[in-house]
């Protein structure tokens, strides 16, 4: 099946509305869609209208940043109630300081000549509540600082680098607890993209499922075809249901087009089997 259960709207830091991104996705031949926002479900109900609209089956998602071990870790929810208030609120939490570390960003940049910064990342967030590096990128992009975002990144966004500020967001035990009490599954997103001692991905995964967490992206835009392998092993050994999502974020910027994934390997219990009661199925022609 076609599932792509990880992109980003302009909600957060992608640069698509959810209602461009259902089209895209159909378009794409998606049958099973979520949006996964940073730390923000704002968009799902726009995302699931759009959803119906073109005929796509959908789930509710996010992506919700975790702080675990000094490294900040991203876990995906899936087919919660949007309408969960201990979820939203936990979720407003997550996204303040956003701004304030904004402001410690810019002022990191402009100690090696980079001026402006926060307001020209601020430019590009479609929702200011959500300023993120991605929006940076975007601007020291139009600025001819870099050529591209992942420049960017390397250069002035990552550990070490001047535009990085170290962030306390939500602990793993909260977002775990956050989706799962929605009626929601917890995920890990992207498990190759940290830079974990084999000690330490022990640690994440075990503690993620003693909090109830259930499922891990294994096939992701994120991952290599190695990687992939590597983590459906991971999958099979903590008994975890299996993700696919490209973690599409642009047209212009992201590897990955939407549902451009291979399968999930056959011998993985894919997540939307585990959520089928959650799945808000498009509407089919009534039979005459
Ligand atoms: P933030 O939540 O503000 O820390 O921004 C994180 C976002 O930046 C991620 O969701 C990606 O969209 C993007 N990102 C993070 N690391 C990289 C990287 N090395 N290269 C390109 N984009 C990245
Ligand atoms: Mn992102
Ligand atoms: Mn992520
Ligand atoms: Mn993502």
């Amino acid at each position: 099946m076609n599932a792509d259960l990880h992109c980003h709207s302009v909600v957060s830091d992608g640069t698509l509305t959810p209602e461009e991104l259902a089209r895209r996705a159909k378009a794409q031949g998606v049958a099973l869609w979520a949006l996964t926002d940073h730390d923000e479900i704002g968009g799902q109900a726009r995302a699931a209208a759009a959803a119906a609209a073109c005929g796509l089956d959908y789930l509710t998602g996010v992506e919700i940043s975790v702080s675990f071990l000094h490294q900040t870790v991203h876990i995906v929810g899936l087919g919660f109630d949007a309408n969960d208030a201990p979820l939203a609120e936990g979720l407003e939490r997550t996204r303040g300081g956003r701004s304030q570390r904004a402001r410690e960003m810019s002022a990191g940049l402009a100690r090696v000549g980079i001026h402006g910064a926060f307001e020209g990342a601020l430019k590009y967030a479609g929702n200011p509540n959500l300023i993120s590096r991605t929006h940076f990128a975007r601007f020291l992009v139009e600025t001819g600082v870099c050529k591209d975002t992942y420049e960017v990144f390397r250069k002035y966004l990552t550990e070490g680098k001047p535009g990085f500020v170290e962030h306390r967001w939500a602990s793993l035990k909260e977002a775990v607890r956050w989706i799962t009490q929605a009626g929601g599954m917890a995920v890990i997103a992207h498990p190759a993209r940290y830079k974990f001692s084999a000690n330490e991905e022990l640690a994440l995964f075990t503690e993620f499922k003693g909090h109830g967490g259930l499922g891990v992206e294994v096939v992701t835009g994120s991952h290599s075809a190695a990687e992939s392998v590597n983590y459906t092993a991971t999958a099979l050994e903590f008994g975890l249901a299996a993700s696919r999502g490209s973690d599409f974020h642009s047209p212009d910027e992201s590897r990955t087009a939407l549902g451009a994934l291979p399968e999930l390997p056959a011998q993985l219990t894919p997540v939307w089997q585990l959520l089928a009661d959650r799945i808000q199925r498009a509407p089919t022609a009534a039979l005459i």
